[in-house]
């Protein structure tokens, strides 16, 4: 096997012998097949006007199955692969490239391709959340076929460059469409305090991005005397109006993904992953986690949708009634010892805040803003990214999105007049509303955002990272700070080049960063 799309991997090369997060060679193998059985298929559309949206759809699935820690199930991964090679016959198309191919020939090019592709595979996710609420957009349906099939073209390096920054405009897109299906299904998030303690009686607590599965789990859970905790990227869901009038929808329980085997083993209930990040539970709860959508752990019980798209969480609500959950209230902190975590202050909660904002920069009471933003993930030198925000200026505000901020969105760093100084804007795909922010301050000072005094801290964990780093990129955005290390896919060329045309910093110490940020 080889696979280094993600920032766990082996020696920070690649993984060879056994994926570090779980995934077999022969896993790895089916996801290769699948993926060339994906960029086939796209070659023999590529000039086709009337692609089938079937068939889109079967790639958006077949990308985000292909994501770190969402699929370690060979037989569903080679299913897949087999249903898109049934429409690749139809068409008499051929195949276009073969797995021992995939990341294999020049380095730069090796780099360029894998960039895209993890780029897509991440898109696909974003794309597939909006698709369950009803949501498509032509453009971006048709660059997952543009991408797929480019991956096989031959271009120079300005050209892949050129291709990348098409591509993270599409997925700001892509991430502009599921914003719209979010705040159009369940309402624009608002500031709310969420409880990190469980109640007693039964519970259940979901985990991954897919508000749609936590809206229908929240619609049967209702008069059941279940309650229902996030966990990770679920959290922003108690900010929507329409999932926090629930009233079972009580808190949130644990972290970020890595903390899961530690976090889920010894709690009296089950737990429903709807996307990644899934580790490949252990026995003391195997018998505990329900899969949904394209997530699949090999024996762990699965929930499909029916042809209207409906779940069935019968199984799921009984067995968490069977467990029983705690006999007493239990309290609980976050890594920092907080007992509450705020979350709600959306795209739209800035926007009609934008005056105070404006007004507080203009007297100087708030100098800085950080976006320290992105995933969580096991290495121990992710611990930067707390100590960065427990060193930022007392008039700064630390703006953040996607799993990383469980290192530090429990610390109280106090409020700068009506807001507190650490604002959560929500998933990973909220980054979109992050830029939306950006550009209107930009607009009300008539400056770029790159003139803003906003810096953007990243951490990257995996493919929905990427697509999101190749969108601010495309916007023009420059000084981001990245970490916790550069990805295996760049290339020394390749890095060399993002570095010097758009000043991205691979993080260094939290000292000197946010002393060259703010001299
Ligand atoms: Fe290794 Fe990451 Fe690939 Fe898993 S997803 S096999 S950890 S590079």
């Amino acid at each position: 096997m080889f696979c280094f799309q993600c920032q766990q991997t082996a020696m920070g090369t690649g993984c060879t012998i056994s994926g570090v997060c779980g995934k077999k060679p022969e896993t790895a193998q089916e996801q290769d097949i699948l993926t060339c059985e994906m960029i086939s298929l796209a070659k023999n559309l590529q000039h086709k006007d009337d692609v089938d949206i079937s068939i889109i759809d079967l790639i958006v699935d077949g990308l985000f199955t292909t994501i770190t820690n969402v699929s370690f199930d060979s037989d569903s991964i080679a299913a897949l692969s087999g249903r898109i090679r049934v429409k690749l016959e139809e068409l008499g198309g051929e195949h276009v490239i073969t797995p021992d191919e995939l990341f294999h020939g020049d380095e730069d090019i090796r780099s360029l391709r894998s960039t895209l592709l993890f780029g897509l595979r991440g898109m696909a996710a974003y794309a597939h959340h909006a698709r369950v609420l009803g949501r498509r957009n032509e453009k971006v349906d048709s660059w997952f076929i543009k991408g797929m099939a480019a991956l096989v073209d031959e271009h120079s390096v300005d050209e892949w460059l050129g291709l990348l920054m098409e591509f993270g405009g599409i997925n700001i897109e892509c991430m502009a469409l599921l914003d719209e299906a979010n705040t159009t299904a369940y309402g624009d998030p608002a500031p709310v305090q969420v409880p990190l303690d469980i109640e007693a009686g039964p519970f259940i607590v979901v985990t991954g991005h897919d508000l749609h599965d936590l809206k229908m789990l929240l619609e049967q859970t209702e008069g059941k005397g279940v309650n229902v905790y996030t966990h990770g990227e679920m959290l922003p869901a108690h900010g929507y109006p329409e999932l926090k009038r629930y009233p079972q929808l009580k808190g949130n329980f644990g972290t970020a993904w890595q903390n899961q085997r530690k976090e889920f083993e010894d709690i009296p209930a089950p737990v429903l992953f709807t996307t990644n990040c899934l580790m490949p539970p252990i026995g003391s709860y195997k018998d505990r986690v329900y899969t949904t959508s394209v997530v699949k752990f090999p024996e762990m019980t699965h929930i499909d949708a029916d042809e209207k798209g409906y779940k069935d969480f019968s199984a799921l609500i009984e067995h968490a009634i069977k467990l029983g959950g705690y006999k007493e209230r239990r309290e609980l902190t976050g890594l920092n010892g907080g007992t509450v975590v705020t979350t709600g202050f959306g795209r739209q909660t800035a926007l009609d805040n934008a005056p105070t904002i404006i007004d507080a920069v203009k007297s100087g009471a708030i100098s800085h803003f950080f976006l320290v933003g992105g995933c969580d993930g096991a290495k121990p030198e992710r611990s930067y990214y707390t100590e960065f925000v427990k060193q930022t200026p007392e008039d700064s505000v630390i703006l953040t999105l996607a799993c990383g901020k469980y290192r530090f969105n429990d610390l109280d760093l106090g409020t700068i007049g009506p807001f507190p100084r650490i604002l959560d804007m929500g998933q990973c795909n909220d980054a979109f509303g992050a830029v939306q922010v950006a550009v209107a301050l930009a607009g009300a000072f008539e400056c770029g955002v790159n003139d803003l005094p906003l810096t953007l801290v990243l951490s990257w964990y995996e493919q929905k990272a990427v697509c999101v780093l190749l969108s601010l990129l495309s916007l023009g955005i420059k000084d981001i700070y990245v970490g916790p290390s550069i990805p295996a896919f760049f290339s020394e060329t390749v890095l060399n080049v993002i570095i010097e045309k758009f000043d991205v910093h691979i993080i260094s110490t939290p000292e000197e960063d946010l002393k060259n940020i703010l001299d």
